[in-house]
């Protein structure tokens, strides 16, 4: 494949899609880039084009702010006239968000190959949106990257095996991030120094069933807070989290800045002394970079992560939140186990991506 059109629109596919342009600049594969506008804050979206050098999109959707229905439809609307008038060699779309399954959408119904990188994940909680995306995307796609033996044993139990799709374990892309632009964000970022916090606790909160759940946020917040009694908590808060806090709560005591970049988010994620969060990638960040993380979900995708010891779920629990907290905290792990690949994922898939 030559020409490829790359679907991206939130905050975490900028992350994966970086190392994928990068490759396909070197192969010498032509990528237009469609961003549906899902996230579209500077701090959300424009920080991490800039950063990471991703290619300017060449066509913008500006599609936010609707219900997962809405935004999904407009989507696959957008993507559609799109791809029908530049008529691709291959989609590419990446996760699990509603821009993910609207790109899938529109290019397997015009018979388009479609390529999903971070295949295979499951969290079996079909009551997350993300979820949702992810079977579906898989099921339509024509070759899936998996990032881990895992992602591919869901792929068999679910009878992937028998149907005509290719795939491939390739590690992971944000692995390849990680340590591609470590070094970059040393010298790039100074929110340490400003932060002028030695020893501190990097918190994110934003998946939707904390969020939208007041019980549950309010259990989290007041968690957080307990613990930001012993040692300083630092939460750079997504948009969504934080409008929601201000229109229900009295304002937290631990510290609270805007959502970052990718390279402020490396100097955190570097510097802090444990990782709380219910994000999905934040939690292999947390790995990438040797620091233990409690996970505030009941279940997750990466799965090897807690099976050796360096996540714990906790759910919205406040008891089990302080609990796992004071445990993780006497933890000295060695994080030095290969879960994830060397680096080379993104290296991998483009250069299969190359000879389909
Ligand atoms: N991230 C960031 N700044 C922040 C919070 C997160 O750069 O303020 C990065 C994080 O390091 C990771 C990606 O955004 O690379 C994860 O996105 P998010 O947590 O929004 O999504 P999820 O991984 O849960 O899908």
């Amino acid at each position: 494949m030559k020409n490829i059109i790359t679907i991206v629109g939130a905050r975490p596919q900028f992350v994966k899609a970086a190392t994928l342009s990068r490759q396909f600049q070197l192969l010498g594969i032509n990528e237009k880039i469609i961003h549906t506008g899902q996230h579209y804050d500077t701090n959300m979206s424009d920080v991490f084009f800039s950063e990471m050098e991703i290619p300017k999109p060449a066509f913008q959707l500006d599609i936010n702010g609707v219900s997962h229905g809405a935004m999904t439809g407009r989507m696959l609307e957008g993507i559609e006239s799109i791809l029908m008038q530049e008529k691709p060699d291959g989609v590419l779309v990446f996760g699990d968000t509603n821009s993910t399954l609207a790109g899938a959408l529109a290019a397997a119904k015009l018979h388009i190959p479609v390529i999903h990188v971070e295949a295979g994940l499951r969290s079996f909680n079909m009551a997350m949106p993300e979820e949702i995306n992810r079977i579906l995307t898989d099921r339509i796609s024509n070759v899936l990257f998996c990032p881990t033996d895992s992602a591919i044993k869901n792929l068999e139990k679910e009878g992937f095996s028998n149907m005509p799709i290719k795939i491939i374990k390739n590690g992971d892309v944000m692995q390849d991030a990680a340590m591609f632009y470590a070094e970059k964000a040393t010298s790039k970022s100074d929110i340490v120094n400003k932060l002028g916090k030695n020893n501190f606790v990097l918190a994110t909160i934003h998946r939707q069933e904390n969020t939208d759940n007041p019980e549950n946020l309010k259990n989290i917040i007041e968690g957080l807070e307990l613990i930001n009694k012993q040692i300083p908590v630092v939460v750079p808060m997504h948009p969504r989290t934080r409008n929601i806090l201000i229109q229900n709560y009295k304002t937290p005591e631990f510290t609270i800045i805007d959502p970052v970049g990718y390279f402020d988010m490396i100097m955190l994620l570097k510097s802090c002394e444990m990782v709380i969060t219910d994000s999905g990638g934040v939690q292999k960040e947390a790995f990438f970079f040797g620091k233990n993380c409690i996970t505030l979900r009941e279940e997750t995708e990466w799965v090897e992560l807690v099976e050796n010891g360096y996540n714990t779920l906790v759910g919205s629990n406040k008891d089990k939140l302080i609990a796992a907290f004071q445990l993780m905290n006497l933890k000295n792990n060695d994080f030095s186990l290969d879960l994830y690949g060397k680096g080379n994922a993104a290296k991998m898939a483009a250069e299969e991506i190359l000879k389909l």
